[in-house]
């Protein structure tokens, strides 16, 4: 095995002996009244509800950081003890502690490339409706030289005033001399208008790939859209940004992150060079405050993914603590919305099971190329996050996770499923059992949880991702944004988490799988954390741990859930350093 890829496969752990190395600043709960009156702390928080997210949950009144370091929790009169002439004291008023959000599933650099300036921002108050897009698109165009692509990102059919799909026709109207590409909400589909398709080259007779959808009219013309692989079409005609404008993305994105409490994250589908580019920032890392976990794009295909691993070996990362790549992303289907791009056991209301999105013609020659790949990333050693949120994806995944460890046993691989919106209660058991974690999206509950009703039917929709269901079974929950599907507003999934209130009804989806604070607030911690391998130094607020933590403007237990995501984000910090300061 090459020395580089040792840096990749042994994930970033500071042993607890490098902790001890700092002996003096180590702590333990315990031994505070014998340890030295001369230990001072750099910052010392009193007064608030601090959820330290340990093994029983414990809230504290008051936390000491030292080194960068939590040095010790306790009561406000066993913190006090370590303050000195030069520890900053902050004073919490009963506001809300948590450990650093992980938000554990975010395009990072997707979503720092979709905002504005590099793309139109098409959300969802930001735009109400058709009409809105064609005239922020016509805004644009009036501003760049003729022939210069034009893209946008966030659009979500059901959110439109006009009721109806969006036609390449509606765009042509203010745009005859630019090709357009918007994708929606969820980067699952393309509204892109004419000019553009006759790039793209996409006409009457033309096929798409595998799993992907070149929406037509009745006389068989491609009205504009575009779904799955077919979107690829004419994605690969877009110019690709430039370093500088990757660099300036992550950047940014970092910086909003930060300030919304989001200290770690994990971004899934990096290629390469991408990852050179998060690893020269992490380098610089004076002015990067956020830690990144990556995952390697597969491909579609076992040769594809062959040429991934092996590229990965060129690459070193010395410096894991702010980048490392843990394993590979492996994109299974697509979603069970209207796109109707999940694969199901049951059909979708009007019907069509959708398929996987792997290389093959048939569903046996798709499982048994899946199936390859992900026995060809175990036997590297890597971790797996597949793309699975039909039934069916869900069950061979799951499977084919079970046969690749029993026939080359791992200790503790922690593969997981990405969305798994619809896990049976049967493959909850089986994922509990084999150590298989799941990565949930309550943000998009929260969006989609009403408009569900119309492709699944009211039983399928209101048990979308059953969070109750998979804790109880025991199974490793974590929740994501998987922004820019959603806007990385962790305090909304919160909401979501213990709500599961649809965005447009208000309406409870699925009451029975609604958890409880405390295990929300895990989810987007702790649990992460152990998708990162990496519980032995972050994810909760203990002695000896690092001091990443996010100060909420208010007190948790004690606000309406309904208006948790308007809670401002008072402070984070990283490694003990102040990044967000919003003033207290
Ligand atoms: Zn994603």
């Amino acid at each position: 095995m090459p020395e580089k890829m040792s840096i990749v496969r042994n994930q970033f752990r500071p042993s607890r002996r490098q902790f001890m190395v700092g002996a003096s600043t180590l702590v333990l709960p315990g031994w505070l009244a014998s340890c030295s009156p001369s230990a001072v702390a750099d910052i010392v928080m009193l007064g608030g509800e601090i959820h330290t997210v340990d093994a029983a949950n414990r809230r504290v009144e008051a936390l000491a950081i030292a080194g960068g370091k939590v040095f010790a929790t306790g009561t406000n009169k066993e913190m006090e003890r370590f303050i000195g002439a030069n520890t900053r004291r902050v004073d919490l008023g009963g506001r809300t502690v948590l450990p650093g959000i992980n938000d554990s599933h975010l395009h990072l650099l997707i979503w720092g490339l979709s905002q504005p300036p590099f793309s139109i921002d098409l959300t969802y108050p930001t735009v109400q409706s058709i009409a809105d897009v064609v005239a922020a698109v016509g805004q644009v165009a009036a501003t760049k030289p003729a022939g210069e692509w034009i893209v946008g990102r966030g659009w979500d059919q059901p959110y439109f005033s006009e009721r109806r799909a969006p036609t390449a026709a509606d765009l042509d109207a203010v745009t005859p001399d630019h090709p357009v590409a918007l994708t929606d909400f969820s980067g699952h589909a393309i509204w892109a208008n004419s000019r553009a398709m006759a790039i793209a080259g996409i006409g009457a007779d033309t096929v798409p790939p595998a799993g992907g959808v070149i929406v037509r009219d009745a006389d068989g013309n491609a009205t504009g859209e575009l779904f799955e692989g077919a979107g690829w079409l004419l994605r690969e005609k877009i110019p690709l940004p430039t370093v500088a404008q990757k660099t300036a993305a992550i950047t940014v994105a970092m910086q909003r992150m930060l300030a919304r409490g989001i200290t770690s994250a994990t971004d899934p589908r990096l290629d390469p060079p991408d990852i050179e580019l998060f690893n020269e920032i992490a380098a610089g890392s004076s002015t990067q405050k956020m830690r990144m976990n990556g995952l390697l794009g597969a491909g579609v295909t076992a040769v594809t993914l062959r040429e991934a691993l092996d590229s990965l070996q060129q690459i070193s990362l010395p410096n894991p603590a702010w980048m490392q790549i843990t394993g590979v992303k492996i994109m299974g289907d697509g979603i069970p919305t209207g796109n109707k791009t999940a694969w199901l056991n049951e059909p979708y209301e009007g019907g069509g099971n959708g398929s996987l999105l792997v290389h093959g013609e048939t569903d046996e020659e798709r499982v048994a190329e899946l199936t390859a790949m992900i026995n060809m990333i175990h036997a590297e050693g890597l971790q797996i996050g597949t793309h699975a949120t039909g039934d069916r994806t869900i069950d061979t995944v799951v499977a084919a996770y079970q046969a690749a460890q029993k026939a080359n046993p791992r200790i503790d691989p922690r593969h997981y499923l990405i969305h798994a919106d619809m896990v049976s209660e049967e493959t909850l058991a089986t994922m509990a059992a084999e150590g298989i974690g799941a990565n949930f999206n309550p943000e998009i509950k929260y969006l989609i949880a009403d408009s569900q009703v119309q492709s699944i039917g009211p039983l399928r929709a209101a048990r979308e991702w059953p969070f109750n269901s998979a804790l109880a079974a025991g199974v490793q929950v974590a929740s994501s944004s998987d922004a820019p599907v959603t806007q990385g507003n962790w305090l909304q999934g919160l909401a979501t988490c213990v709500e599961r209130k649809g965005k447009q009804s208000g309406e409870v989806s699925g009451p029975e799988q609604r958890i409880t604070l405390d295990q929300a607030i895990r989810t987007y911690t702790a649990t992460p954390a152990w998708q990162d391998h990496a519980e032995d130094y972050k994810g909760s607020l203990e002695a000896g741990k690092v001091a990443d933590l996010c100060v909420l403007d208010e007190r948790l237990s004690a606000a309406d859930p309904s208006s948790f995501a308007g809670i401002k984000v008072a402070m984070a910090l990283v490694d003990g350093s102040v990044v967000h300061d919003a003033g207290l």
